[in-house]
Parts: structure tokens; C-alpha cells; sequence
């Protein structure tokens, strides 16, 4: 699913893409000049790899995502919203991919490895 950036508003555009299994749902909306806020919520489930033993397991998604998204170079700084530069068109399956790589890359541990943590 592609929207270019100027077909944005001031009143948010919904969205929903999915790939295997994980769905990213939201609405975009025009800020200013060449920025647009997206708010949306990931949810679904995937497979992680436990940082811990190596082992597979699944995991459901519940996260809130917010980002800045910027059509051109972003000059500014923003330390609430992740910031997205793009080039004219918005690709929401990229974004989707994108940020499900990004929360593959933060540490996971299994309920096995968890528990023992715990202890
Ligand atoms: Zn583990």
C-alpha cells in the first residue's frame, strides 16, 4: 500500500497493511511543511529467537507505534518520534517491515529463560 506524501492532509488518512500474520493499522496525518505524524499499532504474532539459548518462539505484538514522517531530508531533531525520511511516496509494507526488524533487534528472551532470570 502506497500513498504519495501529498495526497496527505490535515485529516488523518487511515491505513491498514498486513504481512505474515502481523497487522499495522493506523492514520497519518499532515503536520507541516514536509512532515506527517503516523499513529498506529502493531499487532500480531511473530517469531523471535531467544538472545539467551538460540531457541525459536512466538511472541504476540501489542505496540503503539508514533513516527515523524518526513518527505525529503529531515533537518530538525525530534526526541519523541522516531523520524521515516522518504521520497515522495509513503510505503506502509516497508514501514511495516521495518519496524517489525526493529523490534526483532531488541532483546528477547523465552518464558524459559525468563523464569530463570527471575530466579
Ligand atoms: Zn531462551
Amino acid at each position: 500500500m502506497n500513498i504519495p506524501f501529498r495526497k496527505i492532509t490535515s485529516t488523518p488518512t487511515d491505513f491498514s497493511v498486513s504481512l505474515d500474520g502481523v497487522t499495522f493499522k493506523g492514520e497519518i496525518a499532515f503536520k507541516e511543511r514536509n512532515q506527517a505524524i503516523l499513529q498506529a499499532h502493531l499487532s500480531g504474532e511473530i517469531s523471535l529467537t531467544c538472545d539467551r539459548c538460540a531457541e525459536d518462539f512466538a511472541t504476540m505484538l501489542d505496540e503503539k507505534i508514533a513516527l515523524l514522517i518526513a518527505n525529503g531530508i529531515y533537518e530538525g531533531f525530534n526526541d519523541t518520534l522516531d523520524v521515516v525520511e522518504i521520497n515522495e511516496m509513503i510505503d506502509f509494507d516497508e514501514l511495516l517491515r521495518s519496524e517489525v526488524e526493529m523490534f526483532k533487534s531488541d532483546y528477547h528472551s523465552c518464558n524459559d529463560c525468563k523464569n530463570q532470570e527471575r530466579n
